[in-house]
């Protein structure tokens, strides 16, 4: 699997290629070349939501968004192919960007995106919003809240917001970035070009600053945050609260959510846990499956456990407990979009000796339980 990359742009692309609107939704507007098929109503429903939550946390947007549908293998801000060798992180994938261009010879500002996810709506409208009231912010600041507010899941047409990011938890606890290093990445300014492991890196530290902050405060204070940090962070309250993101204390605790009283939590906590790699992660993923009553969260769980799975070494017992219930889940849940339900009966028929489909092209239809 592999990880999708947010990147801020500087106004990089051609300007010259046509842009025409498909749709227009309260507050942004769909935009596709003209030899593009693109269907609004993917679209509608993943940046709905999400313009919904941006504008709940960062106030209204004062202008519409343009929200531009890329054609698939696009050249990217950070070169041609969509997909990015990072060096010490591996393949990463360009997922969407947002651009401020507003002059004659630059694109159009706002959202480029290759394919409609509710996850990356959010995280791009962030910098929307951002663009708008605070365009000179420290990239840490800025790229850490959008990852936050990226991070979480789709449920019933509401964005719901976790926060807790499992890629840059296992990368950054590999990473071991020294004082320097640090020091170098928290001075980035949102103006600025970075390369892709930079870009990479300020993203990962950007989301354990503002993760930290986000679960010490009790959600997301943004106009507090910015009077603190616009012109910068020192370095050791930098280091203590990336630390504290990573360590296994917080996992644990955040793992906690698994079992919360709100199926809601729960499921948003379940999404994306498989990228931590830990032995843990997957114990409490499957001590959960073990009392989950609800379909949905119990889909996120098993596709979550079979994936860290295929990542940890989990040791025999455990590995059979999980496959016990992600066995049954696999072939008898009912989720109420059909789509979904076909891709757990394909992700089972994937498992036998005679498989007429790969495991990975069942687990595309299930992106929206376990891809960030
Ligand atoms: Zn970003």
């Amino acid at each position: 699997m592999r990880h999708a990359l947010h990147v801020l742009a500087a106004a990089l692309l051609c300007a010259c290629q046509s842009w025409r609107p498909v749709e227009s939704f309260d507050g942004w507007t769909l935009y596709a070349h003209e030899d593009v098929q693109a269907d609004p109503k993917p679209w509608g429903d993943a940046y709905e939501p999400a313009h919904e939550v941006v504008e709940s946390l960062f106030g209204p947007f004062e202008r519409g968004v343009r929200v531009h549908v890329l054609q698939e293998d696009a050249p990217t801000p950070l070169g041609d192919s969509a997909v990015q060798m990072v060096p010490g992180i591996g393949a990463a994938r360009v997922r969407a960007w947002h651009t401020r261009g507003d002059g004659l010879f630059t694109p159009p500002s706002g959202v480029y995106a290759g394919t409609p996810d509710a996850g990356t709506a959010a995280h791009e409208l962030v910098h929307a919003r951002l663009a708008e009231i605070d365009p000179h912010l420290p990239l840490w600041f800025e790229e850490g809240l959008a990852c936050v507010v990226g991070d979480g899941i789709l449920h019933q047409g509401k964005w719901i917001v976790d926060g807790y990011s499992c890629w840059p938890v296992h990368e950054l606890r590999n990473e071991r970035l020294d004082d320097d290093e640090l020091r170098k990445l928290l001075r980035v300014r949102a103006e600025r070009d970075t390369d892709a492991r930079d870009n990479v890196l300020v993203h990962f530290i950007g989301w354990a600053i503002v993760f930290d902050l986000f679960r010490m405060e009790g959600g997301l204070r943004y106009h507090e945050w910015r009077a603190r940090y616009k012109d910068g962070i020192e370095l050791r309250e930098a280091r203590e609260r990336l630390n504290r993101s990573i360590s296994p204390d917080i996992e644990a605790a955040w793992l906690q959510r698994l079992q919360h009283a709100d199926p809601r939590v729960r499921l948003a906590a379940s999404k994306g846990v498989w990228k931590l790699q830990s032995r843990d992660a997957l114990e409490a993923l499957v001590d959960r499956l073990e009392l989950e009553q609800d379909p949905e969260v119990k889909a996120s769980l098993a596709v979550n456990a079979l994936s860290a799975a295929g990542e940890t070494r989990s040791g025999r017992d455990l590995a059979r407990r999980m496959w016990r219930q992600v066995s049954p889940a696999l072939r008898t849940l009912e989720l109420s979009d059909p789509a979904e339900t076909k891709a757990l009966r394909d992700l089972y028929r994937s498992f036998r000796w005679n498989a007429d489909i790969s495991t990975r092209q069942a687990l595309e239809g299930l992106k929206r339980f376990w891809s960030e």
